[in-house]
């Protein structure tokens, strides 16, 4: 079956499920130009200490310099505006499905999406670690010191060695619990937990995968493309 085909079936699949849950990753915002932190180009690369490293509790707290360097100069990008994924997305998660994203960057809520899970937060929740009050970004981006208590601002994002908010886990499980048609779009499907989600789906759930690359997983239909090609179509 060619793309042309695939897309035909897949328009029908979703006119034709009762819940839909989507899976989306970093590809699905680069059309903002948000870049993609895993991909070849990705923010990382050039960086002499790894993701791991500097994404940390332990970075955030003891070297919060290098933490909020990197994240003000490689993965805040205020001025960014949803891209039609998004808006497609949104459009059918208002009417009849959820999305389950591992993006931080808000485009999924500024497109009008009003079921999203946001899997590992959000870069706008930010707030001050010691006396735990919201700041906005503008109070971020002045300084990662909080100038009331003296305490490190952080943004409400999931750290390398943290774990997934508990609400969120459970939403994301009820939510493949009750859809009848899966859609990955713009992930690799690598980073984990998020990946075992798929594990969570109903028996008969079909599944769909829209991504670069592909996805190492059984029964899956996939699309090997580029995401805002095949959604311009849908
Ligand atoms: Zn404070």
């Amino acid at each position: 079956m060619d793309n042309t085909e695939k897309i035909i079936e897949l328009k029908n699949d979703i006119d034709n499920a009762n819940h839909i849950a989507f899976l989306t990753g970093a590809g699905v915002s680069t059309h903002s130009g948000i870049p993609d932190y895993r991909s070849k180009n990705g923010i990382y690369n050039g960086v002499k200490e790894s993701p791991e490293t500097i994404l940390s509790e332990n970075t955030l707290f003891n070297r919060p310099e290098l933490f909020y360097n990197f994240v003000m100069n490689n993965m805040y990008f205020p001025n960014a505006k949803p891209n039609l994924i998004h808006e497609k997305i949104a459009q059918i998660c208002n009417q009849k499905g959820d999305l389950i994203t591992q993006n931080i960057d808000q485009l999924d809520k500024k497109a009008g999406n009003e079921h999203v899970v946001e899997f590992h937060g959000n870069l706008y929740n930010i707030y001050c670690t010691k006396c735990h009050q919201t700041l906005s970004y503008n109070e971020y981006a002045d300084s990662y010191i909080h100038k009331n208590c003296g305490g490190i601002i952080r943004p409400g994002i999931v750290l390398y060695g943290e774990g997934i908010n508990p609400e969120n886990l459970s939403k994301s499980i009820n939510i493949m619990q009750k859809s009848d048609l899966v859609i990955i779009c713009g992930t690799s499907f690598v980073v984990y937990p998020f990946a075992q989600l798929l594990a969570y789906k109903k028996p008969t759930a079909k599944v769909w995968a829209i991504n670069k690359t592909a996805i190492n997983a059984p029964e899956i239909n996939e699309i090997i493309a580029d995401a805002l090609d095949i959604f311009k179509k849908l």
